[in-house]
Parts: C-alpha cells; structure tokens; sequence
C-alpha cells in the first residue's frame, strides 16, 4: 500500500513537472500578454472559458473579435447567423 501511495506521488509529481515545463515555454511564446485569468463568453453557448483558450473569430462585416469555446461553437454560429 505504502509503495502505490509513492508511485502516486511519483507520477502527480512528473504531471505538475511537465504542466511547470509547458507554462515556461508557453510564456515564453506569448510574452506582454495580458493576464489569462480574463475570461471570455462563447456567443454560441454562453459558456465562459479563459481568453487564453478561447478561439477567436473576425467578423469581417462587424470587424470586431467574437470569441468561442470551441471552432464547433464558431461554426455553429456562423450557420445560425447565415440562416437570419
Ligand atoms: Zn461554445
């Protein structure tokens, strides 16, 4: 038992070593961003998700950013704006 409580820990550790390595490069990548605690709302299922990862979409008639959960969710709108 005490040896399964250690390779648990063993692999926590190399799950928050690897996420630790992941950031680094990530920041690195994306220096004089802004924070990524901003979070954004899908327009499609109004489902609240970090600016981060959130997918981005120009509306070339409106010309501002829209943002999504996912390419789905921006798919899924541009039918429903194109049905209108
Ligand atoms: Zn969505």
């Amino acid at each position: 038992m005490v040896r399964l409580a250690v390779i648990g820990l063993f692999v926590v550790g190399v799950f928050f070593l690897i996420q630790y390595v992941f950031r680094g490069s990530e920041d690195e990548a994306s220096a004089g961003e802004p924070e990524a605690s901003e979070m954004v709302e899908c327009q499609n299922c109004a489902t609240y998700v970090p600016k981060q990862e959130a997918l981005e979409w120009e509306w070339e008639e409106k010309g501002a950013g829209k943002y999504f959960c996912n390419e789905d969710c921006a798919k899924a709108f541009a039918e429903k704006k194109s049905a209108d």
